[in-house]
């Protein structure tokens, strides 16, 4: 069975008297431990779909089912709890707090959920920065280390509660291509490691190579991805 299944989603938002289509009649699957991308140009629609898969947000019409949940029908606290337990997520602009050390900021949303003591959390914390590659800047603030660096300690601490679903709403965009290339692998790595389904959207199609399911998105419909890779080449 897919781990999300999207039926029919729709999205408008109203500015006064206005309805904006955002999402328009979106329909799919995402199998469980794929890496899967959305593609497409500013404006497509790639937050407000990531929003609603991460209940951030609702559809105006449409269903999300994830791991058996019907997630578009939760309340605030329902959606909160579900968030918790079972995602994770890396944002643009990496969201590390500036005043606490890496080895904190990954052990942040594990004090949150309120499940583990002390010790438990260090010894988890300490083996996701091993495995991100950044144990040994443990203690420094973000502001300490890169922007590349940054982003592995935000997807240490976006699996450090072990969520079945990862959601990165352009992860690269404040990167450089290299840089952006290596935290698609790292991506890909920890799916390997660990399972865990990923989702990232992105506006650059150089940087969708590492993905197993590449879904285009243009003006709010799920549309053929090869239009957005024609004229890339590698090398
Ligand atoms: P992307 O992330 O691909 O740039 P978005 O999901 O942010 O696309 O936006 C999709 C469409 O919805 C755009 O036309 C955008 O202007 C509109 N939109 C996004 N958020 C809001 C909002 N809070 N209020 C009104 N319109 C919005
Ligand atoms: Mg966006």
């Amino acid at each position: 069975m897919p781990l999300v299944q999207l039926r029919n989603i729709s999205k408008s938002y109203t500015l006064g008297e206005v309805d904006i289509p955002a999402l328009k009649d979106i329909s799919l699957e995402i199998g469980k431990g794929n890496l899967v991308t959305f593609v497409g140009p500013s404006g497509s629609g790639k937050t407000t779909l990531l929003n609603i898969i991460g209940c951030m947000d609702k559809p105006t019409s449409g269903s999300v089912l994830i791991d058996d949940t019907r997630t578009d029908a939760l309340d605030r606290n329902g959606a909160a709890r579900f968030r918790g337990e079972n995602l994770g997520f890396i944002f643009q602009s990496f969201n590390l707090i500036p005043v606490l050390s890496v080895l904190e900021n990954v052990e942040y949303p594990l004090i949150m959920i309120r499940k583990e003591s002390a010790a438990t959390r260090k010894e988890k914390v300490m083996r996701l920065l091993e495995a991100v590659g950044m144990a040994d800047q443990a203690e420094k603030r973000p502001d300490q280390i890169s922007g590349g660096q940054r982003q592995r300690v935000a997807v240490a601490r976006a699996l450090v509660t072990n969520p079945m679903l990862v959601l990165a709403d352009e992860p690269t965009a404040n990167l450089d291509r290299k840089t952006a290339q290596d935290v698609i692998a790292l991506m890909r790595e920890m799916r390997d490691q660990y399972g865990t389904t990923f989702i990232f959207s992105t506006h650059d199609p150089r940087i969708v190579e590492h993905a197993d399911v590449i879904h285009g998105i243009e003006d709010g419909r799920i549309v053929d991805h090869s239009s957005f890779l024609e004229g890339v080449h590698h090398g």
